[in-house]
Parts: structure tokens; C-alpha cells; sequence
């Protein structure tokens, strides 16, 4: 297994995408920047899975942005409207010429996808 150790000394493990998670019953949620480091998002008691989504909510992201952090650098996508990188499910890349994200989709569609 993967393991990465913090400034602290603390070992964390990857839990998905840029998360990684420390050991034990009580543990840290932590992003993996570009730079290599480790930045503690919050600390949680309980299964990893309930944890890492709240600590990551109580960060004030919206759910596309949760999903793109938690998914494979192989399985993101960016929308040809806003530009952003999201998790690959949440945009379509099948039905128009160009990749675009749920959010914007709504509005593309209305525009015409045509023209
Ligand atoms: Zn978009």
C-alpha cells in the first residue's frame, strides 16, 4: 500500500484520488497538493467513507468538485464551456461534439447544439 508521511510525522494512506487518509479510529482527511505536500482538511471519528465526504462538505465544495478529488487523474474531463475539470461521470462526452459538464449542459442544449 501507498503511504505518505506528514510534517507531523503522521502516516497516511491514499484513500481515492487526492485524498489520503491517516491511521486509526479518529484520523485526518488530507489533499495531496501538486507541490507533494499534504494539507489537512479536517480530522473525523467513525468510517472513512461517512468522514472523508463530510470533512470534505465542511470545506465548502460543491459536490462536482468533491467528486473530481476523489476520482483518477485518468478519469477526469474538462468541459469545452467552463473550462472545469470535473469527474469524467459527470460529463458528457457522448452526445456532442464537445465535452460538456452537467452543470452546463442545461444551457448548451437550450443554445442549440447545432449551431
Ligand atoms: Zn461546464
Amino acid at each position: 500500500m501507498k503511504t505518505m508521511v506528514d510534517k507531523y510525522g503522521a502516516t497516511y494512506t491514499k484513500y481515492a484520488g487526492q485524498i489520503w487518509v491517516s491511521a486509526g479510529v479518529g484520523f485526518n482527511v488530507a489533499l495531496l497538493k501538486e507541490t507533494g505536500e499534504l494539507k489537512v482538511l479536517g480530522f473525523g471519528n467513525g468510517e472513512a467513507e461517512k468522514v472523508v465526504i463530510q470533512v470534505l462538505k465542511t470545506n465548502g465544495w460543491s459536490d462536482h468538485y468533491i467528486a473530481y478529488l476523489l476520482s483518477e487523474k485518468d478519469e477526469v474531463a474538462t468541459c469545452a464551456v467552463c473550462g472545469q475539470t470535473y469527474h469524467e461521470n459527470q460529463v458528457n462526452l457522448v452526445d456532442y461534439e464537445e465535452d460538456v459538464c452537467m452543470l452546463c449542459e442545461p444551457k448548451y442544449k437550450e443554445n442549440g447544439v447545432d449551431n
